[in-house]
């Protein structure tokens, strides 16, 4: 019996003339053989290509499929790199109500979501699952990747690069934050890395580790009910700022947190994104600083009870919320 020279893969009749990796117009097939070949594949293997992923798939030198596919991915994404930041450079509207001048700058403006719409769907398109003869191709995972503001990455470590330096952020900075707070909580990260990481490498390890510490602190407070009691209603008037550790806490934060009925550090985490989506349409620095500030000054009452209880100065107004519980 003759072995076959190719195996192809089956493509379903609506992915005829697409290529597997992105999605674009077909060109021509790739046929991989893995290297190192552990599974000792007989014969390679045919995958339809676009003309930019058949050139990027040469020169890759990979054990198995799932590793083609996010070598490929990652090079869209180089390549890519300035179109896939117009996202978080700008959203539609932005950009749509830039003023822009001259004739170059209006067409970048028209082209500009454009060129990242495509260049999105490009390094999110998933393929079709893999199959030969019907039969599918196995150990093909995407259990790594990772999504973030509506765009996949192939790896944390994938993401923590493109990220990183699409947000300006130190690297290393950005992972080692990411390793404190966990991959779950990338957003959260970004932001904290993005507001600290501009300071100097003793400030940085500072920060670093008082973050640690809200961590644990969270950890440590896991087990009670995060369940926010009712909120009482005050007036912005009434809530006195404070400084505490060098950081001012606002009013308006303060503010939030009574009228949403939050008076602990682990109640607060739960309604991080609640939080943010308030504060985010003034600017990412001013929601960023109010809630670091709620974070400091729920440490401070937690830590120190007494103090909560007789120094504080918005003491009347969390008793407020304390005696509306039960
Ligand atoms: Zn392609």
């Amino acid at each position: 019996m003759m072995t076959k020279a190719y195996q192809s893969i089956d493509v379903p009749f609506e992915y005829r003339h697409t290529c597997w990796f992105c999605g674009e117009p077909y060109f021509e097939s790739y046929a991989f053989m893995p290297s190192p070949n552990y599974e000792q594949q007989a014969a390679p293997v045919l995958l339809p290509c676009c003309e930019e992923c058949y050139g990027f798939c040469h020169g890759l030198k990979v054990s198995g499929l799932d590793l083609l596919r996010d070598k490929v991915k990652e090079k869209l994404h180089r390549k890519y790199e300035q179109h896939l930041q117009i996202g978080v450079n700008w959203t539609r509207e932005e950009l749509a109500a830039s003023e822009f001048e001259g004739k170059a700058l209006e067409g970048f403006r028209e082209s500009a979501w454009a060129m990242f719409e495509i260049a999105k769907e490009r390094v999110n398109y998933s393929g079709w699952p893999l199959t030969i003869d019907g039969l599918p191709v196995a150990g093909l995972t995407a259990r790594f990747q990772i999504e973030f503001d509506g765009i996949v990455y192939t790896s944390l470590a994938h993401a923590t690069e493109q990220l990183a330096q699409a947000y300006a952020i130190p690297q290393s900075y950005l992972a080692q934050v990411l390793e404190v707070v966990g991959r779950q909580r990338l957003a959260y990260a970004i932001r904290f890395a993005k507001s600290t990481g501009g300071a100097s490498e003793e400030e940085r390890e500072a920060s670093i580790r008082s973050l640690q510490h809200l961590v644990a602190e969270e950890a440590a407070l896991d087990t009670v009910d995060p369940e926010a009691s009712a909120g009482v209603d005050v007036a912005l008037d009434d809530i006195q700022s404070l400084i505490i550790a060098r950081i001012q806490v606002m009013p308006q934060a303060i503010h939030w947190a009574l009228t949403h009925g939050i008076t602990t550090l682990h109640q607060l985490s739960a309604q991080e994104e609640a939080f943010f989506d308030d504060f985010m349409p003034e600017s990412e620095l001013v929601a960023f600083t109010y809630f670091n500030g709620l974070q400091v000054y729920f440490e401070k009452r937690e830590s120190d009870p007494h103090w909560a209880a007789r120094q504080d100065p918005n003491r009347d107004l969390f008793a407020k919320i304390n005696s509306s519980q039960g």
